[in-house]
Parts: C-alpha cells; structure tokens; sequence
C-alpha cells in the first residue's frame, strides 16, 4: 500500500508476553520475571484510597488535568528530597511527565532528531527501546559496544560522534542507562566524566529507571547543564507499571520543547492520581527496596557458584547472566546464543519467565519464592543429562 512509509515494512510491533495471554504451550503459571516490574502489588490500602478517589474526586466525563500540575509538584519534591538536592533548585518547568518513560524517549528523538536533524548513540546491549522508538521515525542510530565489565568503549564512542559529524546526521543525543539494562552496571566515573564533556549540540540522555535500587543519580547535571535529561518512571520500584507513568528532568528549555511534543491528556487522571498517591506513601512503597536488594544478593551469589553460568553484579532488580563455556558444553552447543535460547526455552518449560537480550539472559528479582523456584529450575534444567533433554522449538 503505497501510502504507508516504505520503512515501516521493515519493523514489526513491539511484541511483550503477557500473564493473561500466554501461550498454549507454555505451563500454567509462568513467573514473570522478564520485564523487571515490582513482584508485588499496591498495599490493599493504597489500592483502597485510591478507588474512593475514583469513586469521589475524579469525573470520569472530563479530560485529565492537561497542566499535571499537583503531581508535577509532588515530583520534584521527591525528586529533591531523593536526589539530596535543595528543593528551591528544583520547580515545575525543570518536569516533564510522559505516558510511561517510553514516552519521553520518543519525545526526546522527536525533539533532537526527527526531521533528518539527526542521529542518536547508543552502546549495545542496552535498553531496546532507544533503537525501536528511533526506527519507527526513521531516525538513524550509531551503536558502539561495551568492554568486558560492560563499561561503554568510549574511545568508539567518540569516534563514532566525531565520525557522525561530517555527515548530514550528526549525533544528538546519547542513550545511557544509569544501571544499565540489560547488564546492571552502573555508569563510572569515566563514563560520567566523558558524559558531561560532550558538547551543547548534544544532549546527554540518563535513564535512571532503576534509580531507587542503585541509588545513583544523575540529578545534579540535569539541573546544572542545559545538555542533561534525567528519566524516571514509576513502573519499577514505586510498583505502578500499569498505570504508565514516567518523568523527565532538565533544563527548562528542553523541558519546554518536549511540553510541545506530548499529546495535551497523555495522562489518564487516575494515572495522575495514582502517581500522586504512590509519592504520598514513598517510604512505605520503598520500603520493599532493602528485601530486593538482600534476594538479589542472594540470587548473584547461588548464580556465581554455578559451574555453567557467568554472572556480573548489579545495580538494579535483576541479573545479567550468560553461559560459561562448560555451560556451552552442558547444553550441546557451540554458540552462546543457541545456548541462551535453548536455556529461556527450557526454564520456559519449567514455569520461569525470564528475558533473552542484550547477548545474555535478564533475570528479574522476584518474590523469595519466584527466585527460590528460578534458582531449583535452573539447577533442573543445567542437570547432568542436560544434552538429552528435549526443547520444544
Ligand atoms: C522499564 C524501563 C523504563 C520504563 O519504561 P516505562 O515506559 O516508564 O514503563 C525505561 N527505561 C528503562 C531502561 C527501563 O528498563
């Protein structure tokens, strides 16, 4: 059909297994440990005044609240409060709030690079959807790789921006995950130092969606360099992954450019109220921080005592592994990605839901019986007959 962008042909639809819809071969009950959500639920409570605010304060016949302006202030005083910045440094035109960060990632491409204005960089693996939402507007993205400690080979990405620069697609804007998804590593010094050196046409993009388990932050470049954007959300830790809500931090002139670009009521009002509501009970939400932290150690540990696996650290909820080459040999295969395939596939098959991306497996901190049964299904599965069992392909 000649009025659809010939590039589209080329993607497909962004495609994320959900609970309710698993497929007929999959066991009963998966845990979902794929997507790094929070394992539990909204305290009953929490969920209880939030349903009498549906029932008393929000009018389901009217638009949302387009300003956002009650919970933009209760964002930034979060945002001062957790990142140990003076409240005053902070007001509602360093926030822009987006339909789930995924929102403003797009904003961000729009805003630097639509339009043949240019090209983003990124160092693989990380975060999918920086490519994904850059491909779908036809926007060009550089990759550079990463070192063995998964730090970014910032000597390739310097020469990859100075590179860019002779061409009509310059770099403008670098994707960085502060931990890094899919490998948990936390930005360095380095990085860091080479992050703030990059010049005003370029802006540094720090995805802190993991912020509140590494407690790292970014928060002070972005209120102190015109070039910085913080991005949060709060469908990690403050365990509201449903409600699709996520913010973003900088200058106020490209907070101001990205207000243009997002749809008037791309916040639903129970969205916004659900928001505000988990920032009045952040210490009780965030309470459940320390037990994640103490069951990943936990998992980091059993997982480093395992033969077949490589395992790094991390700063976020979940864990990084790949095949040792003993694994490689466990499981009959040569490559590592036929052998992370063959393992999601045969943790699959015992109910364990995990992620295969990035050139490795993401496992997400679950409930201390999710990671109890991840760790007993990984033992089953990386048995001594592991070669003969059959796969389902
Ligand atoms: C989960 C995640 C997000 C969050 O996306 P939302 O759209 O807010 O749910 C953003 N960035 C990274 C790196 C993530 O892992």
């Amino acid at each position: 059909m000649s009025f659809l962008r010939a590039d589209l042909a080329q993607l497909a639809a962004y495609q994320s297994p959900h609970p309710s819809a698993q497929s007929e071969a999959a066991p009963p009950v998966l845990d979902p440990l794929d997507t790094n959500e929070s394992p539990i639920d909204l305290p009953a409570a929490i969920k209880a005044t939030l349903a009498s605010q549906y029932q008393e304060a929000i009018a389901a016949n009217r638009y949302p609240d387009g300003s956002q302006l009650a919970l933009k202030q209760a964002v930034i005083a979060y945002a001062a409060r957790s990142g140990k910045v003076p409240p005053e440094t902070l007001s509602v035109e360093n926030v822009t709030l987006g339909n789930g960060s995924d929102e403003l990632i797009r904003s961000v491409l729009m805003a630097t690079c639509l339009g043949g204005h240019g090209s983003i960089l990124v160092a693989e693996p990380t975060f999918s959807m920086y490519a994904i939402l850059a491909n779908t507007l036809g926007i060009t993205v550089r990759s550079v790789t990463r070192r063995d400690s998964f730090e970014v080979d910032i000597a390739a990405a310097q020469s990859a921006i100075e590179q860019a620069a002779t061409t009509s697609l310059p770099v403008r804007a670098v994707f960085m995950v502060h931990p890094n998804s899919p490998t948990g590593n936390a930005l360095t010094q380095r990085e860091l130092t080479w992050l703030k050196q990059l010049p005003d046409s370029i802006l540094a993009v720090v995805d802190e969606a993991y912020f509140e388990f590494s407690g790292h932050t970014t928060l002070a470049e972005a209120l102190s360099r015109p070039n910085w954007i913080v991005l949060r959300t709060f469908s990690k830790a403050f365990r509201l992954a449903a409600h699709r809500v996520g913010y973003g931090i900088a200058h106020p002139t490209v907070i101001a450019a990205l207000e243009k670009l997002r749809l008037p009521y791309n916040l639903p009002s129970f969205s916004q109220a659900a928001a505000q509501t988990a920032l009045a009970h952040s210490e009780e939400l965030l309470s459940q921080i320390p037990p994640v932290l103490a069951e990943r150690r936990q998992m980091l540990q059993a997982l480093a005592d395992h033969p077949y696996l490589q395992v790094w650290p991390s700063a976020g909820n979940f864990v990084y592994v790949r095949l040792s080459d003993r694994g490689l040999l466990a499981l009959a295969v040569t490559e590592q990605a036929a052998g992370l395939a063959k393992l999601f596939k045969l943790l699959r098959s015992q109910g364990t839901l995990i992620r295969h991306t990035g050139g490795g497996l993401r496992i997400s901190i679950g409930t201390a019986a999710e990671n109890q049964r991840t760790l007993a299904n990984l033992q089953q599965v990386l048995g001594l007959n592991i070669a003969t069992q059959k796969v389902a392909s």
